[in-house]
């Protein structure tokens, strides 16, 4: 299913309302004043019930919104031109009516999202933004209302044909052909923006741990001299899966390194230490399985609507081409393992499953799982700057081993 613009109710008040809103506040392109003065949002909350559902969030201004609907699974996209999210920690977990959750941040340069996810078919009643009055904040506010599944997918489908480009995601740059002295190595952060990935009990989040560590593991490789390293992301900001593979193969990688840590609060003492995947059409053990579905939520969690997975794996997979890579993947991998200290790996570390994000054919691939943020311990470790240091030197002599061997055979 593809993203779609609001699926607004039949009321043409309401449809008159939303566009007096676009009308009356979007900022025009190279407007000064609307970019010096940014949009804060202090808090938001849901009020109603089952029959109708209201989402709320303060705003320090009013500013356009576009809404969009999105099934499988049902969820409400607002996009809005860049906001600060200045929200209390842990807003977004409350069940009311219809909602079973929110969350908010930054989508791309410029622009912001919320995503609301939904329990059931929806329709967007109303969707609108107040002005600022006396001592109240601008607030935005959508009101969301049951229907069955095929009044919902006509409508999804009738807004669909009247828009089909919003909400798509910017096509992969043309791969350069590198002219290089030096192997070049991509690290990639994983989530960020408004995918925080996983967090522990005191909300520390896996978005941030993770890009501490890419960003240490770079300046360690690039004291070395021997390797150009990039980052598929240095702040606070979402990539969809498939530009992260895709801004890879721009750069002419010769490895990517995605970067995450896990979570199984279930039993949060057993679970610890790194894991190492590579790409595999069938998932080494269930866990394995889980963790590669859950990581592979990261678009559907930013509001990205791209098409089932498993089939794009699995042609991949045929591919002889994949299988040479696959093999240096593995390679680098069982490296990996190699250099990492015992008492800092999970008890199996190395696995494989349908990870979305390895599936470059031509550019090896591994998604390193740093540790457990459930875990106490692997929380005290991920969040400490000394243990980043000796844990991206592991990582490190591990990359050096991978291009020792491969330089010897020639290509990288
Ligand atoms: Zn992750």
């Amino acid at each position: 299913m593809r993203p779609v613009q609001a699926l607004l109710g039949a009321s043409p008040a309401c449809a008159l309302l939303l566009a007096l809103v676009f009308a009356g506040s979007m900022a025009a392109p190279g407007d000064v004043a609307a970019r010096t003065h940014e949009t804060v949002a202090k808090d938001a909350r849901l009020a109603g019930d089952r029959t109708r559902t209201r989402f709320i969030a303060d705003l320090s201004k009013k500013v356009g919104i576009n809404v969009f609907s999105l099934g499988n699974p049902y969820r409400v996209i607002v996009d809005l031109p860049e906001v600060n999210f200045q929200m209390p920690r842990g807003l977004g977990t409350e069940q009311r009516g219809l909602v079973t959750g929110y969350r908010f941040g930054l989508f791309a340069p410029g622009k912001s999202r919320i995503v609301i996810d939904m329990s059931g078919p929806f329709l967007v009643d109303k969707a609108f933004v107040l002005d600022a009055r006396q001592d109240q904040p601008a607030r935005l506010v959508i009101d969301l209302v049951p229907t069955d599944r095929a009044t919902f997918l006509a409508k999804l489908k009738a807004a669909n044909s009247a828009a089909p480009t919003v909400g798509s995601i910017t096509p992969p740059p043309p791969r350069v052909k590198p002219t290089r002295a030096k192997p070049v190595v991509v690290l990639d952060p994983g989530h960020g923006g408004i995918d925080p990935g996983t967090s522990s009990a005191s909300g520390v989040t896996e978005k941030e741990v993770v890009v501490a560590f890419a960003k240490t593991l770079k300046h360690k490789l690039e004291a070395q001299g021997q390797y150009k390293v990039y980052l598929t992301r240095e702040g606070d900001r979402f990539l969809a899966l498939r530009e992260r593979v895709a801004f890879a193969q721009s750069k002419g990688a010769n490895l990517l390194v995605s970067i995450h840590a896990d979570s199984f609060p279930k039993r949060p003492e057993d679970a610890r230490g790194a894991t190492v995947y590579t790409l595999s059409e069938r998932a080494s053990d269930d866990e394995a399985k889980e963790l590669a579905a859950k990581e592979n939520l990261s678009d559907a969690i930013a509001g990205v609507d791209l098409p089932d997975s498993d089939s794009v794996v699995a042609n991949i997979l045929i591919d002889l081409a994949q299988r040479e890579t696959q093999n240096r993947s593995i390679v680098f991998a069982k490296s990996v393992v190699g250099e990492i200290d015992r008492a800092d790996l999970h008890r199996k570390s190395l696995k494989s499953a349908g990870f979305r994000v390895l599936k470059s054919p031509d550019v090896p691939s591994v998604l390193i799982e740093l540790g457990f943020l459930s875990n106490p311990d692997d929380e005290k470790r991920l969040t400490s700057e000394r243990w980043r240091g000796a844990m991206a030197d592991k990582l490190a002599a591990a990359i050096d081993g991978y291009f020792a061997k491969r330089v010897a055979r020639n290509p990288f």
